[in-house]
């Protein structure tokens, strides 16, 4: 229960150490030196902390190297199918151990890095951002954001692989020839490749992700205008460049911005060269033109979201324009390609590109999105005739207003196999397309997870399954005081750090009830707000905190202005003093997440039944002996059938109350008037209790929960306070409360990102997770020829 490193955190660290650990330590400080001398030009008297940190992560990168090399060709001899993972949101961490950023990014990494693990012939493929996802600062109790320049000083784990430059194409028009169709006069942007190496865990296989960064040809609008200002030109060279300048955040709300839709297609283009090279390659031994009957046996491509779903066009175009295959085979050959993963059912998160902007970014793409959409309308319009509603539900194409793509609609059209995140989000999927009962495809239920307890030994790391010995362990006085010693210990040393880098005083034995997430409306931090002003008119204490990123949108600015006031106000009580503190930590991020875990006591998860896809954040605290309180909502729902839904709080609407309110009409003013504790509550945001300067500041918030809240904060107030109440009672009594802990301790088994690829690899992908090692680079080449000839024997 110390640091939650996640399984990959974790295996990094070990894997370092047994790759270190047989060769020798003296070469190694050999190594150490060497780097710090020649690569990062210092000695010992100059060098700083970071140049120390570079010397090492080179260190460690050379004893990647060949073993990386050694996989790579073991891939070529084996010729095993690949699966690659397509993101726009992989983000390479700056140290070794914060390898992940946030959710979206650290589903995405922690898969390669399991997929590795489970000796699969695995590829990430995504942008690398100049810019990530932006720190926040608070000024005033207002965030602001700054830009996180993260490459400033140069990334020791990648490798720049100019010379497999790839071109990708934008704008032009398409010309219809006798030949087929050609997509001319493109305006070309350059894909350079950086590679970063993914070590399984004691495998010997080292994976790569992929990055690509966008270059200017070198004629870039010097060719049209050859006459023209040579210096203009070159300054212009920025406009191409800035395609891989900035990651948009993942705030699961759509902006349609031209610059993301280049992103996207841009990855796409790049990674399916390189897909059709790779697989070109291994295939050099048949003579006359490639035959592609083959691609789905050999190629599996994952969709992480619809971000890359340009992908489903892009191959069709390849195969249709370029290698002149027929579309049906095309077709068929596509969708035995791609799956895809849904991660909201937020609405407004949903990409639905208006068809304006992708006619003139990608003309040829939106023909035949066109052409994808009628095979797809005239199969409907067969199996339901006459049911134009049916028709206008399911088109590609979305008519009312202005004319637009549905991107989710083209993945599940183009693959093969579709999931959601957690159980009960993939029954939303399910039932929200009104798909599956007419596309033969697979909807399987995948949760992620992945964590891993420290206190339980190596075997662990592997199988999480076997936490569930802890549960021998519940009646055992011994392991419930060690248990609860050490929650004490990283209580304390929380509050520590609080005090130093914050300056504020907390009181290690109240309870920690911690809300840490990125602010959105769906999550309800706002539901927890109105309960902390609750308890404060109640004189109840505990000790708050609440930690959160956040997206730059309006509301989420308000929602932390009033966590803020709130903040101020009763941590300047002189009554409450040190009884009841409220404590909002800017910059969410996983260092900060190492930190506040595992000194947590109760996790919040309390986002409105149907609306959270999965969390993850939600088995982290879990994992780490935090007990939930939570909705039935995303992984809360399996983390309650593991452990029984007994030992998590568990109140409020289920999705299907949520879903009769809505029939029903919700009434926030209903509850203001029923509960008077709401009321109370609301009147003193509205009256500038805690804003006197500015009593109007929380109009716009306040209006939003009268008027307009869908998240229903008001529904679930009386349920909340109530199950809070609980909460208190059982915290009286340590012995109870830590059993509850161990219990759920025990339950988190099932969360691991290894079970979830095992998963994918069998039912989605087609292929076999294998034990078998490739021999390590001491072993001669022959070794590698063996083990490939074992491996097709399998
Ligand atoms: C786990 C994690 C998240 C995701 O949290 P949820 O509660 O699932 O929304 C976001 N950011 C960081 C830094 C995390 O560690």
């Amino acid at each position: 229960m110390a640091t939650p490193l996640s399984d990959h955190d974790k295996r990094k660290q070990i894997s370092i150490r047994g790759i270190v650990g047989v060769e020798n330590v003296a070469e190694l400080k050999k190594g150490f030196n060497r780097h710090l001398h020649f690569t990062l030009v210092k000695d010992r008297n100059i060098a700083t902390p970071r140049d120390y940190y570079f010397a090492l992560a080179h260190t460690v990168r050379d004893h990647l190297v060949g073993r990386w090399i050694r996989t790579q060709q073991f891939y070529y001899e084996a010729d095993p199918k690949r699966v690659y993972y397509l993101s726009l949101e992989f983000y390479m961490g700056r140290t070794l151990q914060n390898t992940m950023i946030n959710l979206g990014l650290q589903n995405a990494s922690c898969f390669l890095d399991s997929m590795a693990t489970l000796g699969l012939a695995a590829y990430g493929y995504g942008i690398r951002y100049e810019y990530g996802i932006f720190n926040q600062k608070i000024k005033d109790g207002w965030q602001v954001e700054e830009a996180d320049d993260w490459l400033r000083h140069g990334n020791p784990w990648e490798k720049a692989r100019p010379e497999y430059m790839l071109p990708v194409h934008f704008y032009g028009r398409v010309e219809d020839t006798k030949d087929g169709s050609k997509w001319v006069d493109t305006q070309v942007v350059l894909a350079m490749p950086y590679d970063t190496p993914i070590p399984g865990y004691m495998n010997n296989t080292v994976n790569t992700m992929r990055l690509w960064s966008a270059r200017a040809p070198n004629d870039f609008n010097l060719r049209d205008f050859n006459v023209g200002d040579y210096i203009q030109a070159v300054l212009d060279r920025n406009l191409a460049e800035n395609i891989s300048r900035v990651l948009y955040p993942n705030d699961n709300f759509f902006e349609g911005k031209e610059l993301r839709l280049k992103q996207e297609y841009f990855v796409v283009a790049a990674t399916l060269q390189d897909i059709i090279r790779r697989f070109k390659t291994t295939k050099k031994g048949c003579p006359g033109r490639t035959s592609f009957e083959s691609f789905p046996d050999k190629v599996a491509i994952q969709l992480n979201d619809t971000h890359p779903a340009m992908a489903i066009p892009e191959l069709m175009r390849i195969f249709v324009d370029i290698e002149k295959l027929d579309w049906d085979t095309a077709w068929d050959l596509t969708r035995r390609t791609f799956a895809y993963t849904n991660h909201t059912v937020l609405p407004e998160a949903l990409e639905r590109w208006p068809v304006e902007l992708m006619e003139t970014l990608l003309p040829r793409h939106l023909q035949i999105i066109y052409q994808i959409n009628q095979v797809h309308l005239d199969r409907i319009a067969s199996l339901f005739p006459k049911d134009m509603d049916k028709l206008r539900k399911m088109s590609l194409i979305e008519e009312d207003g202005i004319k637009r793509v549905n991107m989710a609609h083209l993945c599940i059209v183009g693959s093969h196999a579709v999931n959601g995140v957690a159980e009960i989000h993939s029954n939303i999927v399910k039932t929200q397309v009104k798909f599956c009962f007419c596309l033969p495809m697979l909807f399987c239920i995948l949760t992620w997870g992945k964590y891993l307890l420290q206190v339980i030994g190596e075997d662990y790391v592997k199988d999480l399954s076997l936490l569930q010995k802890l549960n021998d362990f519940v009646d055992d006085a011994a392991f419930i005081r060690d248990v609860s010693k050490v929650k004490q210990d990283n209580k304390v040393k929380f509050a520590q750090y609080l005090e130093t880098e914050y300056k504020v005083q907390i009181n290690p034995s109240s309870m920690f009830d911690v809300h840490v997430k990125r602010i959105h409306e769906y999550k309800r931090q706002l539901l927890n707000c109105l309960h902390i002003i609750a308890m404060y008119n109640r004189m109840s204490f505990t000790t708050y905190i609440l930690v959160e990123a956040a997206p730059g949108y309006h509301m989420a600015k308000m929602i932390i202005k009033l966590i803020t006031s709130v903040a101020e106000v009763v941590n300047n009580d002189p009554v409450v003093g040190n009884k009841l503190k409220v404590i909002f930590l800017e910059n969410y991020r996983v260092s900060l997440a190492e930190k506040v875990i595992p000194a947590t006591d109760l996790s919040e998860q309390i986002s409105t039944a149907g609306t959270e896809a999965s969390g993850t954040g939600n088995m982290k605290f879990m994992l780490n002996g935090a007990l939930t309180i939570g909705t039935m909502d995303g992984a809360n729902v399996e983390m309650a059938e593991e452990a029984g839904e007994e030992n998590l709080f568990i109140f409020g609407m289920r999705v299907e109350d949520v879903e009769e309110l809505d029939k029903k009409g919700y009434d926030a003013m209903s509850y203001y008037k029923k509960i008077p504790e709401l009321k109370h509550v609301m009147d003193q945001i509205t009256s500038g209790f805690f804003s006197p300067k500015n009593p109007e500041l929380f109009k716009d918030l306040t209006e939003m929960l009268f008027k307009y809240d869908r998240f229903k904060v008001f529904a679930d107030f009386e349920d909340y306070m109530k199950c809070q109440e609980k909460v208190s009672k059982l915290y009286q009594n340590p012995k109870e409360w830590t059993k509850m802990v161990i219990k759920n301790i025990a339950a988190t088994g099932k969360f691991s990102s290894d079970r979830t690829i095992t998963e994918y690899a069998t039912e989605v992908w087609g292929v076999e997770p294998t034990d078998l090692k490739i021999p390590p680079p001491s072993e001669p080449r022959e070794a590698i020829e063996e083990t490939a000839r074992a491996l097709k024997k399998m």
